[in-house]
């Protein structure tokens, strides 16, 4: 076989899959093919590749494209709420710091009295002073811990994931 014939085989396997080829040339392609394993090969490949082409250009239908920007959607909903929860926990901590800090100061002046009508030792109020500045601290990470749900509801993005999803294997089959 000569380097010439390899080339008309390669040729004709290009140009099969795009436009009608004479019988005569195909039926010396089919015999080359039969009798040469490199060009075998190509042919194989190269019809390979054009299947997974039209195989890529069927599944990006207007509908899984849909589906895909649904998807992102979800995606940009989901990073927005857990922006919002870190906004929310930021400013329970600073409410919880402010408020403790007024809790404190409260104790500090209320206690102070106390202590004074009652003659009490002012030894005691130091320790409730901390007691409760970390009162309200623990009052807010508890109500933090508990209130920790999604702010967003977990279901919606559940349900256009799963929709996107229904949509993809509706495109598939
Ligand atoms: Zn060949």
């Amino acid at each position: 076989m000569t380097a010439r014939e390899h080339e008309r085989a390669l040729d004709l396997i290009m140009r099969r899959g795009t436009e009608e080829i004479g019988a005569p040339d195909s039926a010396w392609l089919n015999s080359h093919l039969s009798l040469c394993p490199e060009c075998e090969a190509f042919a194989a490949d190269f019809d390979g590749t054009g299947r997974l082409l039209q195989a890529v250009a069927v599944t990006a239908s207007p509908s899984l494209v849909a589906a895909t920007q649904m998807r992102v959607r979800a995606r940009a909903l989901q990073m927005q709420e857990r922006q919002a929860r870190t906004v929310l926990i930021a400013i329970s901590f600073c409410i919880g710091a402010m408020s403790s800090t007024v809790t404190a100061w409260l104790w500090w002046e209320v206690g102070g009295w106390v202590a004074r009508k009652l003659a009490l030792p002012a030894s005691i109020v130091e320790p409730g002073v901390f007691v409760a500045w970390m009162f309200t601290a623990l009052v807010i990470a508890v109500v933090m811990l508990f209130s920790s749900r999604p702010v967003f509801d977990r279901s919606l993005i559940m349900n256009v994931l799963g929709h996107s999803r229904k949509e993809a294997t509706n495109d598939r089959a």
